[in-house]
């Protein structure tokens, strides 16, 4: 923990201003919130693996038309609803089905994180030279720590990290991702590929199984994604 208290003191910007809710993507009413940066990450994700007319079938499906070629600022500013997110990322599976929909949100995922999340926050610490010689297992844990930081500072979306003897656990009570839909199968596998890019990064190269063993839009009482502390290759 102290390790990532230091990454984060050193390389985390100030934080978003919680009250500066208006401008271009004003809100009917203040609820959970992703802030703009965040929304055009995954917005500039989901058009590198769809293509921009791919995406703009889903935003209208999604009924969010107003945000075609019309991307949020890069700001920390409350801008894309927990509801205007889930209604997008669950276009996908609409328009492509589970299957097609789940291997769009986890290569959007990884894209989201060189698109973006690598420079949030204390992440780019974590590609000094200094950093290479820590323990594998504590490289992970620094950069899971420093991942749920961010959301947990600029985001409504609250990470809560916990560990087993095989796995470091990611969970969360309030999914933006899967906000209010009713699933068969784990719907958050946007989340997955962030964070198996994240450890890709972080470890310098290594694969590792990620996994959402549950989620909220299964009816269970969290989103828990499991990240195996050992690598796969
Ligand atoms: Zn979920």
């Amino acid at each position: 923990m102290r390790c990532a208290t230091f990454w984060m003191q050193n390389h985390l910007g100030p934080p978003g201003d919680g009250a500066a809710r208006g401008g271009l993507y004003e809100m009917d009413e203040p609820g959970y919130t992703f802030p703009n940066k965040m929304g055009r990450i995954v917005l500039l994700a989901l058009e590198e693996v769809m293509g921009r007319n791919g995406l703009n079938a889903v935003l209208n499906l999604a009924r969010l038309p107003h945000l075609s070629g019309n991307y949020p600022p890069p700001d920390f500013k409350p801008g894309v609803s927990f509801d205007e997110m889930s209604r997008l990322l669950g276009s996908i599976d609409e328009m492509y089905g589970p299957r097609g929909g789940r291997m769009l949100h986890l290569r959007a995922g990884r894209a989201c994180f060189s698109f973006g999340v690598k420079d949030l926050g204390g992440l780019l610490g974590l590609a000094d030279v200094a950093f290479r010689v820590v323990p594998l297992e504590v490289r992970m844990r620094v950069g899971i720590e420093v991942l749920a930081e961010i959301m947990n500072r600029y985001s409504d979306q609250q990470i809560r990290l916990a560990a087993e003897e095989e796995n470091f656990l990611w969970v969360t009570e309030h999914c933006g991702v899967c906000w209010e839909r009713t699933t068969t199968y784990p719907a958050c596998a946007m989340m997955v590929g962030l964070l198996q890019e994240a450890m890709y990064w972080v470890s310098g190269g290594r694969r590792f199984d990620v996994q959402e063993t549950t989620c909220l839009a299964m009816g269970d009482e969290t989103c828990t994604i499991a990240l195996s502390k050992v690598p796969l290759i």
